[in-house]
């Protein structure tokens, strides 16, 4: 079968990049001058594109999100096929021509893969929540470190064995990197600090409220457990022990506050709820 792998890597050993502005090439197949750039991605979702190929919707670094044509990336012999996998944060090259909607993949080398999460299906749904999430919330070609570096740290954490608690740290992380964490210690209403009943207001963002301003409206929040957030999203946050039920509590509030945000839904967690 002496399938040859992947066209457009390994043309040279080390490509004429000049950081997150590109630089501009000739493309070798048209001629006509392209950008490069150079990146560090997470695969989100990958489909199939027409016999060999495949488009990679990935989370960068400084590109945002970010959808890369991978030619050759559906060969079974060849390289690219192990190195994108769903939640695999990659080094990239690629270029760009000035009206392409994708990127076309040049060079990619792996940075951290997931292996070691095959067989655990609850950490493997709590990974398809964390690429999900991460969909909603990164926008394309816009730098977003903050919820690129939330994303890296929160796969990690599920490689290391953290399971759901992992999932809660990085909702909380994703939702400060995208402006909708507030800082937990009052009514996101009246702005008056909790005193009494919190209200959780799905119908204004999975809202937290004050029993005065969410009357009989909503579900009740454990005040508990947003303290226990709150100090999960300061830096001694690693100290906060959750219970299994406030795992599973938090996680509904984290989610449903970034569907509402996103207006889309998110599969993945009901997905993981229903496990
Ligand atoms: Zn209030």
């Amino acid at each position: 079968m002496g399938e040859k792998p992947v066209a457009p890597f390994g043309l040279r050993a080390a490509s004429p990049f000049c950081g997150p502005r590109a630089c501009r090439i000739l493309s070798r197949s048209t001629g006509v001058a392209v950008a490069l750039f150079r990146d560090q991605v997470v695969v989100l979702t990958l489909y199939p594109y027409r016999d060999r190929d495949r488009v990679v919707h990935t989370l960068a670094r400084d590109h945002g999100r970010l959808g890369l044509l991978a030619r050759g990336a559906r060969s079974p012999r060849g390289v690219l096929a192990p190195r994108l996998m769903v939640g695999n944060w990659l080094e990239v090259t690629y270029h760009r021509g000035p009206h392409a909607s994708l990127g076309t993949l040049r060079e990619v080398s792996l940075v951290a893969d997931h292996q070691g999460l095959q067989g655990d299906l609850d950490a493997f749904a709590c990974l398809e929540v964390m690429v999900e999430v991460a969909d909603h919330l990164g926008h394309e070609g816009s730098s977003e470190p903050a919820l690129f570096d939330a994303l890296c740290a929160g796969l990690a954490a599920l490689e290391g064995g953290a399971g759901r608690r992992g999932l809660v740290v990085f909702l909380v992380a994703a939702l400060a990197a995208s402006g909708l964490w507030g800082a937990g210690d009052r009514c996101e209403h009246c702005g008056r600090p909790w005193a009494g009943e919190i209200r959780e207001l799905a119908g204004e963002g999975h809202a937290l409220w004050c029993e005065p301003c969410g009357g009989e409206r909503g579900r009740p929040f454990p005040l508990g457990l947003l303290l226990a957030l709150v100090r999960i999203a300061s830096p001694e946050g690693e100290r906060v022990v959750l219970t299994r039920e406030q795992e599973v509590r938090a996680i509904q509030w984290l989610t449903g506050r970034i569907e509402a945000q996103s207006r889309r839904r998110l599969k993945s967690a009901a997905f993981l709820n229903g496990l």
